[in-house]
C-alpha cells in the first residue's frame, strides 16, 4: 500500500516511526491474547532480612513469553498494559497467582514468607481493587499480612481523597503496604505520616553508585533515618555487591533485595531456597 503513495510518502511509510507504531499495535494485539494463551509467568526475587540473613519474602515480577519475540520485559509491556487498561486483568492474574504460590511456601516450623506484588496506578484506582484483593486472599488461603502491595509515590499522590479511602480499605484487610522506587517520584512528607505504609523501598538508582557515591550515600542514610523515625522499615533495591550490603548494614537498613542476594527466579528455585532456611527453635 505504501508503494501507491508516491516517493515521499513511501519514504514516510517506511520511517522508523511507522515501524514503531506498527510494532506497538502488534504488541497490543498480542498482549490482549497473552493471558488466555498462558504466555505470562512470574519470577520471584528474594528479600533478605539484613540482621538475620534470612528470607522474609519474595517480590513477584511478571514476564511475557511471546510466541515470536521470545521473553519480553515488564518495562516494555507494563506501560502498554497501563495505557490500554489491560493492566487490570493482568494485575488480577498476578495477584491471584502470587497468592496461590505463596500459600505453598509456608512451613509450620519456619518463619512466614511474604509475597510482594506491584500495583500500578490504574489498578489502584480500580473501584474493584479491594474486592479482588480479598478474593485472591480467600481463594488462596494466604493470610493478609503475608501479602505485600507495592505502590509508587505517583500512585499515592494522584488524588488525595480517593487514595485515602482505598488505603483505608486495604489497611482494614491487613495487607502489608510499601512504597516502591522511593525517592524517584514526588512524596509529601505529610502524606507519608498519614498513610499507614509499613515499608519504603529505596530505588536502585541510589544504591548502584554505593559505596563510592557520597551524595547517594547521604540520600540513602537520610531515607533510612526518616523511615525509622516514622516507624517504617526500609528495603534497599538493586543490591549488587557485598560492599553495598556492608554499607547498608552499617546504615541500619532492614532488608535488601538485588542480584547479590538472588535473581528473580522460577517457583522451583524458590522452593529450593526456602528449604535451606533454618527451622524455628521449638520450646
Ligand atoms: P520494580 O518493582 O522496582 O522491580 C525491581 C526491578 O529491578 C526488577 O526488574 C528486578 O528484576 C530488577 N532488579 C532486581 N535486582 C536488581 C539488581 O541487583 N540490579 C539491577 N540493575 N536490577 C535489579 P523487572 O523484573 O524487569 O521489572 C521492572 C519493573 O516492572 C518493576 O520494577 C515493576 O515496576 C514493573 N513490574 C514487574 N512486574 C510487575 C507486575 O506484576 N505488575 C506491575 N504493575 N508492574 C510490574
Ligand atoms: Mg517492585
Ligand atoms: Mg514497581
Ligand atoms: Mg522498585
Amino acid at each position: 500500500h505504501a508503494k501507491n503513495c508516491g516517493k515521499n510518502n513511501a519514504k514516510l511509510y517506511s520511517s522508523s516511526l511507522t515501524m514503531q507504531i506498527m510494532s506497538h499495535v502488534k504488541l497490543e494485539v498480542g498482549l490482549r491474547k497473552a493471558l488466555q494463551n498462558d504466555e505470562l509467568y512470574l519470577l520471584y526475587q528474594p528479600q533478605i532480612d539484613v540482621a538475620s540473613s534470612q528470607i522474609v519474602g519474595f517480590e513477584a515480577l511478571v514476564r511475557w513469553r511471546h510466541p515470536e519475540r521470545g521473553i519480553i520485559s515488564p518495562t516494555e509491556f507494563i506501560p502498554l498494559a497501563e495505557e490500554t487498561g489491560l493492566i487490570v486483568p493482568i494485575g488480577e492474574w498476578v495477584l491471584r497467582t502470587a497468592c496461590k504460590q505463596a500459600t505453598g511456601w509456608q512451613h509450620p516450623r519456619r518463619r512466614p514468607v511474604r509475597v510482594a506484588v506491584n500495583l500500578s496506578a490504574k489498578q489502584f484506582k480500580d473501584e474493584n481493587l479491594t474486592q479482588i484483593v480479598l478474593s485472591a486472599l480467600h481463594d488462596s488461603g494466604l493470610p493478609a499480612e503475608l501479602l505485600e502491595l507495592e505502590l509508587t509515590e505517583g500512585t499515592l499522590m494522584d488524588d488525595a481523597r480517593a487514595t485515602m479511602v482505598t488505603l483505608e480499605q486495604l489497611r482494614g484487610i491487613g495487607v502489608y503496604l510499601s512504597i516502591d522506587d522511593f525517592g524517584t517520584g514526588y512524596s509529601s512528607m505529610n502524606y507519608l505520616k498519614r498513610f499507614d505504609v509499613r515499608a519504603l523501598k529505596i530505588d536502585k538508582s541510589f544504591i548502584s553508585g554505593l559505596p563510592a557515591d557520597s551524595e547517594n550515600a547521604a540520600i540513602t542514610r537520610a531515607i533510612i533515618a526518616m523511615a525509622h523515625g516514622l516507624k517504617m522499615a526500609v528495603v534497599a533495591e538493586g543490591v549488587e555487591t557485598d560492599a553495598q550490603l556492608q554499607l547498608l548494614e552499617q546504615y541500619g537498613c532492614d532488608m535488601v533485595q538485588g542480584y547479590h542476594l538472588g535473581h528473580p527466579s522460577p517457583p522451583d528455585s524458590v522452593q529450593r531456597m526456602l528449604s535451606s532456611q533454618p527451622e524455628l527453635a521449638t520450646t
